[in-house]
Formats: structure tokens, sequence, C-alpha cells
């Protein structure tokens, strides 16, 4: 058994697959061909954003949201410490301060009342400006942008969406990639839609900002590549990666519908003693990215993700160490402590197989095993 069923997903679309990648390989236009502008056009139309700005990978889409909005040194961007690490890496790359977030217990998305707890106090100290806040839909789940965007406009703060595991998420029907003023997603080949090597995009409805987004992407261009109006990056998709999302697209929707399958099927099933499946609030669809169950305690965790390695089933842990704790972010001086809900979350949760491609047998079988290591444990 795999955890994300990739191969699965590849035999299903193999012939649409193989003949886009020739036509690519025929028209030789391997660079900003012309499958990227269709791509930004087709995802615009998916998420209902007004403009997509593809780009190399889902970091620099961070990297470039920032770069737009002109964030650098002495700025604060909030940001949960409960998140892959590219989201604070971005932060401080761009020179300016990560100010984590404690996560709420329930979504595991950045919890809005500490938010505004350490907005406060990064405001009473007023060494840092106040400019962004950056959630993450995590493991799918959109935040919560009602909550968040409110809190924004209080403060007169920005917001980037990291929706690199959202895409396909929704609120209220709308969707994952349109709740800030710059949404960024990643097509790493393991995110809900992925390629067959890096690829990114950014989501805006701004005129301004996308004009901005384009020139920044290849190398600060003005008129063309060769006038240079500022110092941008090089961070381009590749056209045969865009060629291979345009057919995965089509499906997307589909698979979308199959995890959620997957993942009702794991809600009612799944025995609750020792194990929290995941919520979903009223309103929320998620795009199930991970689906990711919390053990009683780290001990539990250890000890049925033991029992299933024993049984050939795949799990994972995502994310073990809150960013606070990372050696990289030692800079910023926080300690163990800080952000008890994250710290909790990192060391019980874990994560068991999903995709678009897992067949009712194959989670009954999960559903099994885990449910047999649930009930051993005393
Ligand atoms: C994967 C991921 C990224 C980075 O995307 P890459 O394409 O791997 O650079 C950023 N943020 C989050 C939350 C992610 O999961």
């Amino acid at each position: 058994m795999q955890f994300i069923d990739l191969k699965s997903q590849y035999k299903h679309l193999k012939s649409r697959i193989d003949e886009r990648i020739h036509t690519v390989l025929d028209h030789g236009k391997y660079i900003m061909g012309p499958e990227v502008l269709e791509l930004e056009q087709k995802l615009a139309e998916y998420v209902g954003v007004k403009h997509v700005i593809t780009c190399a990978n889902g970091t620099d889409a961070l990297q470039l949201a920032l770069m737009a909005l002109n964030i650098g040194p002495g700025d604060a961007v909030f940001c949960p410490t409960f998140t892959f690490f590219a989201t604070a890496e971005a932060i401080s790359f761009v020179g300016a301060t990560p100010v984590f977030v404690d996560s709420d217990e329930e979504t595991f998305n950045i919890c809005p009342k500490d938010l505004r707890k350490r907005i406060i106090k990064i405001k009473d100290e007023g060494k840092l400006k106040l400019k962004a806040i950056m959630p993450v839909d995590l493991f799918g789940l959109p935040a919560d942008y009602p909550k968040l965007n409110k809190i924004a406009k209080e403060y007169n703060m920005l917001v980037i969406e990291d929706a690199a595991q959202g895409f396909g998420g929704e609120i209220d029907g709308q969707k994952a990639g349109s709740f800030g003023d710059i949404a960024t997603t990643s097509f790493f080949p393991a995110k809900p839609l992925g390629c067959y090597g890096d690829g990114g995009a950014l989501f805006t409805n701004d005129d301004d900002i996308a004009e901005l987004l384009r020139s920044y992407r290849v190398h600060g261009k003005g008129s063309d590549k060769y006038d240079n109006v500022r110092i941008g990056m090089n961070s381009r998709l590749d056209t045969i990666q865009a060629a291979i999302l345009l057919e995965k697209l089509t499906d997307f929707p589909q698979e979308l519908s199959n995890r959620n399958d997957v993942a009702r099927h794991y809600n009612s099933s799944l025995l609750n003693n020792f194990l929290l499946t995941p919520k979903t609030p009223t309103g929320f669809i998620s795009s199930w990215a991970q689906y990711s169950l919390r053990a009683e305690n780290s001990t539990t965790r250890q000890e049925i993700m033991q029992n299933l390695k024993n049984e050939e089933i795949p799990s994972v842990i995502y994310y073990a160490k809150c960013l606070h704790l990372q050696t990289a972010f030692k800079y910023l001086t926080y300690i163990e402590g800080d952000f008890p809900i994250a710290e909790k979350i990192s060391t019980r949760v874990f994560s068991i197989p999903m995709s678009g491609y897992i067949s009712k047998d194959t989670a009954s079988l999960v559903i099994k095993k885990v449910n047999k290591s649930n009930n051993s444990q005393s």
C-alpha cells in the first residue's frame, strides 16, 4: 500500500498526460509555452479569481507574494508554528520577522483568538510594523478566513493565504486560493493537485499585484525580459509541468470527491477511543491533503504507528516539530511551552493513507488495522 497513491493516478491518466507531454516536445516551447497560459486561465476559472501567476514551486510563490506586497525588514508577519517550514522560511528570507501563532485544537489551523493576542503584544512592544497574516490551509482544511480577515481589517494588515495544501478546499462555496490579498499554492507531486516535479502558483484579484508578480517571476522584467526594472527572481513553471497539470486539473473535481468519500468512510468507521478523527467545521470543505488522526498521547501514537508498520499500512507524522522549536528559528528566542496547543498536537498527530484513488476495500483495510491497533491500547 502506498501512502499517497500517485501510480494509480498516472495509470488512469496516462494516455492523456503522455499525449500532452509529447505535444510540448513537438512544439518545443519549453519555457512559458502556450500550456502555461492555458493552465493559468483554467486555474483562475476553477478558483474563481481574476489572476493566476504560475511559478517554480510553492516556496517561491510565498516569497513572490511577500515581495509583491513590499514586505521586508521591520515587518511582522503572523503565521502558525504548526505548519511546514516553508511558510515561515519565506517570511524570514525576505527579511521580515515571522511571529508565530498557536493552533486551534479542533482544526489544527491558526487560532484566531491567539492571533489577536499576539498582534496586540507586537503592537504594544512597538518595534515591528503589523504588516501581514499568513494563515495556512493545513492538511487541506481552509483556515478560518471569515474570522482572520476581520482581524486583518481591524489592524489594517494584509492576508497571504498559504494554500499549498488547501487547493480544492472551500468555505461556504468559496474556493481556497481566493481568501487573501494573495494566495499561493504548490504543485509538489504529493499535494492535492501535483505535477511531476516542482511547481507553484499565485492567485489574486488585484490587477497591480498581478502585474508585479509577473514581473518578479522573470527577473523583474519591464516591457520584456531584457528590460529589468526591479530585482526579481527566475521562477517559472515548466511548460511540460503545465501540460501535466492541465490533464490532472480536468480530473481534479472527481478526485476531490473521492478523497471526501474516503474521509467520510474513515470518519464514520474509525473508533474514537484512543484516537480523535479530524473535525471539519460546518460550511467548510477540506481537500484532504492529509487525513490526520490525533492519538491520546505520544506513546499511543508511537505504538499505533508501529502496529500499522507491522501490518504494512504506511503512516507519517506531519509535523513532529513546531517551527518555533526549529534550530533555524532559534534567533527568534521562543521556548518550549510558548505554544501549548501546537506543541501538544505535534506530539500526537499522524496521517494515514489518502488519495483520490483509494478503493473502498483499501480504505476498509486501513480502518480495520487502525481499529485493531486502537483496541489493543490499554
Ligand atoms: C508544500 C508546502 C509549501 C512549499 O511548497 P513547495 O512547492 O514544496 O516549495 C509551503 N507551505 C506549505 C504549508 C506546504 O505544505
